[in-house]
């Protein structure tokens, strides 16, 4: 065990894809507040999500997100239930309502290939560029995509990091003539965005932005439709946003996690700017090394479509990739196997990793190789 993690209750440096760290202070917060919520004698697990101790919670998770992306009234800021996965459904059911309405699918990786397959289920869709070919370690570029978009597209969706393959769009995608539907869930709340240039953002919570269970929805009012044909009503985003994201019982302790994840992000850290300067100094401290030590470590994606969240990478053989992981982990380095259909070694750093465990992996990573340089 590494000897600063001593005086964090003897926490390890966590750098599971999610579910995810979580900020410190927020589990502090948590744990202090759990057996009497803010004087209601009972915990926040106990009480109704109509008491208002919690509608106050809903709303300031509400105002916590505005305020940190800059959401004004034309968007809803929904928290529904089902992952981002139901996402994959929901987004086509409710935007292409007509038979000739159709959707174009930016396929990027895992991600955006398994939302684009749940689409074409039932609807139809193209693929207006994959990167599998290329094993989704590149991204296409923003230019060239502007000449793919069809021009009776309903919506144009992408992914904005790929969690797996570790690939991520360092701009946004911004298309004049047809609303994006962006899925954000692992980058969602680690660098400001721009609103205008989506339609739709959505990220479940468990990777940058609270815990599993809940999914948050930043979706344009315009594109919220008030009927849907054969749309079950749990799926459509008008009974969602018109009962406040109280449809049905709201998953109440993710909720009241995101809101303090939110109030961490705007009062420690000083809001997205801080964090994406945080994000990207400890990317760069890992991407380095990688670069550094190139016949011991080899970098999934293209050096311009790193990602600054989930860094993935390889050793030469997977008895080294054993051996890293082993003695990473004794040196309270956990969860740094790679997805299990790309292998390797993934380092998800998300906003609430400290610099300090970047730092401890790097310096890891630079005695690994030392150490075992010479015998392959
Ligand atoms: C984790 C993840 C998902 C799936 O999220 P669930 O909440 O498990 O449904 C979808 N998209 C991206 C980019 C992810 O990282």
């Amino acid at each position: 065990m590494l000897p600063q993690l001593m005086s964090n209750h003897d926490r390890t440096f966590n750098f599971s894809a999610g579910p995810a760290g979580l900020p410190l202070p927020a589990l502090e917060q948590a744990q202090q507040e759990m057996l009497n919520f803010r004087g209601c004698g009972a915990s926040i697990l106990e009480i109704s999500h109509r008491s208002s101790a919690f509608i106050d919670v809903l709303d300031s998770a509400r105002d916590g997100i505005r305020q940190l992306i800059g959401a004004n009234d034309d968007f809803e800021v929904l928290f529904l239930q089902g992952g981002s996965r139901l996402q994959f459904s929901m987004v086509p059911i409710n935007l292409l309502q007509s038979d000739t309405d159709r959707a174009n699918y930016i396929v990027t990786g895992t991600w955006s290939d398994k939302a684009h397959q749940e689409a074409a289920n039932c609807h139809a869709t193209e693929v207006i560029w994959s990167g599998k070919e290329n094993g989704y370690s590149d991204l296409p570029d923003q230019t060239d995509l502007q000449s793919l978009v069809t021009s009776d597209a309903a919506y144009v969706y992408y992914t904005s990091n790929e969690t797996i393959q570790g690939v991520q769009f360092q701009d946004e995608l911004n298309f004049t003539t047809v609303p994006s539907i962006c899925d954000a869930s692992s980058d969602f709340l680690s660098r400001p965005i721009d609103l205008n240039k989506y339609g739709m953002i959505y990220a479940c919570a468990q990777k940058n932005a609270g815990l599993a269970g809940v999914t948050i929805v930043v979706i344009r009012k315009d594109l919220i439709h008030p009927t849907i044909n054969e749309c079950p009503s749990y799926l459509n985003y008008r009974h969602h946003a018109d009962a406040n994201s109280m449809y049905n019982t709201p998953p109440t302790f993710a909720i009241y996690m995101v809101d303090l994840v939110c109030q961490w992000l705007l009062n420690d850290i000083g809001g997205l700017e801080n964090m994406n300067q945080i994000n990207r100094e400890k990317a760069e401290l890992l991407y380095a090394t990688i670069d550094r030590l190139p016949d011991m470590y080899c970098g999934h994606a293209a050096p311009a479509n790193r990602s600054l969240m989930n860094v993935t990478f390889r050793l030469p053989s997977q008895e080294l990739t054993d051996l890293f992981l082993k003695q990473a982990n004794e040196q309270g380095l956990i969860s740094l196997q790679g997805h299990r259909s790309v292998g390797g070694i993934r380092a998800s750093i998300y906003n609430s990793m400290p610099h300090e465990g970047v730092l401890a992996l790097r310096d890891f990573m630079n005695s690994f190789y030392t150490q075992n340089s010479c015998s392959r």
